[in-house]
This record gives structure tokens, sequence and C-alpha cells, in this order.
């Protein structure tokens, strides 16, 4: 198994978030308890990929177990809003 980098970036940070539940290569659905393998393919296009496409990372920079949000993912349209009072504002 390919050693990990650990050489995380803001980018590959967002790109994992955007793309958590499916692998990129083959499109399977990530379960509780899979391992997602984060990283880049040749040419260094992000990758998050799934134990059977896994070999195809030239880097695996982290893995993750994968597991399900504690929290529901808002949609990208949605609005984020909550109450404050002055004091705090200022
Ligand atoms: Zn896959």
């Amino acid at each position: 198994m390919q050693k990990m980098t650990l050489k995380h970036t803001k980018e590959l940070d967002i790109f994992f978030n955007e793309h958590r539940r499916n692998c990129t290569n083959c499109g399977k659905t990530f379960v509780e308890g899979d391992t997602a393998h984060l990283g880049y393919m040749k040419g260094r296009d992000a990758a998050l990929l799934c134990d059977d496409c896994a070999p195809m990372l030239e880097e695996t920079v982290v893995r993750y177990y994968w597991q399900e949000l504690e929290y529901e993912e808002p949609l990208p349209d949605d609005k984020l809003w909550r109450y404050m009072d002055l004091a705090k504002f200022v």
C-alpha cells in the first residue's frame, strides 16, 4: 500500500468536502467503514477513490475511515444564518 504523504492543501480539503459521497473514478457510493483514498492522479488532478480504484493514485495524501456526517449537509443555495445579540455581534 502506498505511503501517505499527508501534504494537505486547502484546495484538496475543499475537493474532499465536495466529492465525499462517491469514488470520483468509478462512482461507488461510500458507506460507513469504507476507506476513502484522497490524493492525486497522474497530471495532478485531485481524486477521492475507493479501495478498488486506489492503486490509480500517483500520490496518496491521506486515507479516511469514511463515515456519515453528524449534521445535515446544507445545499449549495441554502442561506446560512443565526441569531446573536448586538453586543456579541459588535
Ligand atoms: Zn472506485
